[in-house]
């Protein structure tokens, strides 16, 4: 009795996360009641004395605690932690942490969360979204450029430009608009519910390329010079660094630059020989500016001691003889411009690299901490897109389309696929927004923005291919008419750039995190890597006590939240949302508990062990979507008709928390731990998280389907066009009409259902085409009014022509197929100037 009060107070103390004097006054009192009650017995005499002892060891730094216990500590997880490479290093320095640091803490404060006042769109932003973007969604036809065009027509080339939709991030003092990164976010996002093509091509001159870099880079004769010709569109930028040999292991590049003297404008300048060969460079077809990254060397020493400089970032302007670019790749039949581009030995002046010849070498952090502002921006926005423009369409589809003689939407087969639809969408929509409050705050969230692009992408993936299965044979049959199949193929982009998808799970987001927003593990790396002997030891014993503190902390509450369902969580109250907080501080324990367990366990073998590691990344992308969802509906003051969407997406991903770390525990690679660590993160009698059950999914799927402020709210920032001939517009033409007769259409389908019992051959009369007689015939008989004609006739008119599709006479197809066959095929840079530049090399 006596042993557990101590234990209970040290527990209590412990998962209070309370230290310093008072902690151990505490501790002190407990250890001397608990020896008195039990008569000064040796048990709780020695459990007392141990408790102190540790409680003292943890907060009481001193010579001898460093010489007795943290020197030889120190010289063991040395071994046992991971070592990073210069890049890893680098990487780990770039950004900053926000939201996700609370949840690799343990003990998320929700006054984090809630507390940011919300970002809204300046009446310019939405002016210009109401504007601009708005006219150029009604320019482009996605069919047209793509199956006629092959580009965008030239008139439209000539709006964004004049426009400024180049410039949307390049401040107003360079002629930019100089938008905030949601009103960025915005735009991408209506562009690519228009055209995937319009979209990436507007996406990439303010994505990490030569306008962001020469923005936060730049010298000042770069920005003057550049900055303005790129906003108004008389530059066209691309920026390459993948090559043929470097995809994912962009830091293995073999394209270099050769620090030497050469002619420019007539003058001999120092400046650098470049040599490159680049693909997949979205603009590099049609760019006047072409950045390149490079390694630069200077083996005559010409700028210092040091043959290798490192990555670099230049600008080479495309008409320097030497110069190759205007092949085009098709990606997945997108038409955006893509191509490779190549050069050999063309010099450019050290005024040609970006931010001069002081930031030589700079280039991987450079592109380090741009990337998590594109990134978080461009393919979130254009999934979130996808996302949009499919519950739009599918959803209306779902309801003008009927067979059986009702709606396919009121069969809870397809309402399971809608389900999923309307609520990823959801959940796209609130993390694409959370993030980019954050980038509007003035963070550079590198890890949110892996985390973010990796599983947007992913769940537009599911969402559309779930809008394929009930759209059937009308989203397969391509065509002028289809309205789904050009974001459906879109999909593996989306999946493959910006950090193709697999990499960013299995080794990015955890690899990163684990280190980057853990509170103590980059002190105590950055103290293992101290090169003085006695700065480490003090740098690592001032922080590795609180590193074991932390970690004990976290399994405690790990295995109390567990085991009590959350209650011993003080969430925020008034949302209704307690149970839901609860759960996310207990797996949030549990993720922290298990991440330091991982970097104890696994160490330096985690980049190999990326089953784990995804496992890990997926139980935090859950957590973060789950708060992204809660920080949406507080942001919009908890309306209630969106709480059957709130309440699906955080049951979906407290489940797939769960499961995540279950499947990481149950698979831990040391066998060992598996069985004790299943124990503390899922106690015996723990309670269990299951997903949104049927009755949450129905509603789900009806908020897409119904008319409504709810099916307005998730399909917002969609361009809607009203043009009854596009598309788009047909589908939703037919909807409106569908809606407007529901009674009429009702009574006549029931008309019908009692005929057939009958055995009246009423078939004939289903069929589209022969409405005219169907209308006429339910008015003989008394089923609608006269009034009802006209409304009726128009409404089966358009339902019928909703699920038409195209059809084209083989010359048609032919001509259609000219196009890659006309053309002549260029693979990358040609291979025999390739075979001519190894040989000079040998
Ligand atoms: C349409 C398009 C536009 C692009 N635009 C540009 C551009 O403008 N500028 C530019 O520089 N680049 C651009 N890229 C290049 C893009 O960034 C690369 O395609 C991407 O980095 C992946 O390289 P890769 O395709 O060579 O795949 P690979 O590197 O060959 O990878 C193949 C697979 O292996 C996985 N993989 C690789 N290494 C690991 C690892 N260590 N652990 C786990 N999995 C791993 C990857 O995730 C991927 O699934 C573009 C690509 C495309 C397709």
């Amino acid at each position: 009795m006596s042993v557990l009060l101590q234990l209970l107070t040290a527990a209590i103390l412990l998962y209070r996360g309370s230290g310093g004097g008072t902690a151990r006054a505490a501790l002190a009192v407990a250890a001397a009641l608990g020896f008195a009650l039990d008569g000064f017995g040796f048990a709780s005499g020695l459990c007392g004395g141990a408790l102190l002892a540790l409680a003292w060891l943890v907060t009481t730094p001193g010579a001898r605690r460093q010489q007795w216990l943290t020197a030889p500590l120190m010289q063991r997880i040395r071994g046992l932690l991971p070592t990073l490479s210069d890049t890893e290093a680098q990487a780990l320095k770039s950004g900053t942490v926000g939201w996700e640091g609370e949840l690799f803490s343990g003990r998320p404060d929700w006054d984090r969360l809630l507390g940011p006042a919300a970002v809204r769109l300046s009446a310019e932003e939405q002016a210009f979204i109401d504007g601009p973007v708005a006219k150029l969604c009604r320019m482009l036809n996605d069919w047209q450029l793509t199956y006629e065009d092959q580009d965008l027509p030239a008139p439209v080339w000539q709006f964004i430009r004049e426009h400024g939709f180049f410039g949307l991030v390049i401040p107003r003092e360079y002629g930019g608009k100089g938008f905030s990164h949601t009103a960025h976010s915005e735009i991408v996002m209506q562009l690519s519910t228009r055209s995937v093509s319009a979209a990436v091509t507007v996406m990439v001159p303010n994505s990490l390329g030569p306008g962001e870099l020469l923005h936060h880079y730049g010298t000042d004769a770069q920005k003057q010079h550049y900055l303005p010709r790129l906003a108004g569109g008389e530059e066209i930028p691309c920026f390459a660094l993948t090559s043929p040999v470097a995809g994912s292991d962009a830091g293995a590049i073999p394209d270099r630059g050769v620090v030497c003297h050469g002619q420019w404008q007539g003058e001999e300048v120092l400046g650098l020989k470049v040599t490159w060969n680049k693909r997949y460079i979205t603009l590099a077809p049609v760019a006047t500016l072409i950045g390149l990254a490079i390694k630069v060397y200077d083996p005559d020493h010409l700028i210092g001691t040091q043959d290798i400089v490192g990555v670099t970032c230049v600008l080479v302007p495309r008409d320097l003889p030497g110069v190759n670019a205007g092949p085009r790749h098709l990606p997945m039949n997108t038409v955006f411009m893509n191509g490779p581009t190549w050069g050999t030995d063309v010099f450019i002046p050290m005024a040609q690299v970006i931010g001069g010849q002081a930031m030589l070498g700079q280039g991987w952090t450079m592109l380090l901490e741009c990337l998590s502002i594109g990134r978080s921006i461009s393919l979130p926005g254009l999934a979130t897109g996808a996302g949009k423009l499919a519950c739009l369409t599918t959803g209306a589809y779902a309801y003008t389309r009927e067979q059986f003689g009702r709606s396919i939407s009121q069969f809870e087969g397809v309402q399971e696929a809608l389900e999923q639809l309307a609520g990823y969408t959801y959940q796209m929509n609130a993390a694409r927004l959370f993030t980019v409050a954050m980038l509007d705050r003035g963070e550079h969230p590198a890890v949110p923005s892996a985390l973010l692009k990796y599983r947007n992408t992913d769940l537009m993936r599911r969402a559309i291919n779930h809008a394929m299965d009930v759209v059937a044979g009308r989203g397969v049959i391509t065509g002028p008419r289809n309205f789904l199949a050009r974001a459906y193929q879109a999909v593996p982009i989306a999946i493959t750039v910006e950090g193709a998808n697999i990499l960013t799970r299995s080794l990015m987001v955890f690899g990163q995190g684990a280190i980057r927003c853990h509170p103590y593990m980059t002190r105590v790396l950055e103290a293992l890597d101290e090169p003085d002997p006695q700065a480490a030891l003090q740098r690592f014993d001032a922080v590795f006590y609180a590193l074991v503190a932390n970690t004990l902390r976290n399994q405690l509450r790990a295995f109390a939240l567990a085991y009590l369902g959350g209650v011993l969580a003080s969430p925020p109250r008034g949302d209704g949302l307690e149970p839901h907080y609860r759960q996310l501080s207990r797996f949030s324990a549990a993720f922290a508990f298990l991440t330091d367990v991982t970097l104890l366990a696994v160490g330096g073998g985690l980049k190999a062990r990326q089953r784990l590691s995804g496992r890990m990344a997926d139980c935090l992308v859950h957590l973060y979507y789950a708060s992204a969802v809660i920080r949406h509906w507080h942001e919009q003051g908890y309306p209630q008709e969106q709480s059957a969407l709130v309440e699906w997406s955080l049951r979906s991903s407290m489940a797939g928390a769960d499961a995540a770390l279950r499947a990481a525990v149950d698979n831990f690679p040391v066998a060992l731990l598996r069985r004790p660590l299943r124990w503390l993160v899922f106690p015996p009698g723990h309670t269990r998280c299951n997903g949104p059950d049927d009755r949450l999914g129905a509603q789900v799927a009806a908020a897409i389907v119904e008319d409504g402020s709810l099916r307005d709210h998730i399909t917002a920032g969609c361009f809607a066009p009203d043009d009854p001939e596009d598309a788009v517009g047909r589908v939703l033409n037919a909807y409106r009409l569908a809606r407007q007769t529901e009674a009429s259409r009702a009574r006549v389908n029931e008309a019908l259902r009692r005929q057939d019992e009958d055995r009246v051959d009423a078939v004939a009369l289903l069929l589209g085409h022969q409405r005219a007689e169907l209308v006429a015939w339910a008015i003989d008989n008394g089923i609608v009014s006269e009034d009802e004609r006209e409304p009726l006739l128009e409404a089966l008119t358009a339902l019928y022509d909703v699920i038409r599709v195209d059809a084209f006479d083989p010359e048609g197809i032919r001509e259609l197929a000219k196009g890659s066959r006309g053309r002549r095929r260029v693979v990358e840079r040609p291979a025999r100037e390739e075979l001519e530049q190894v040989r000079n090399v040998g």
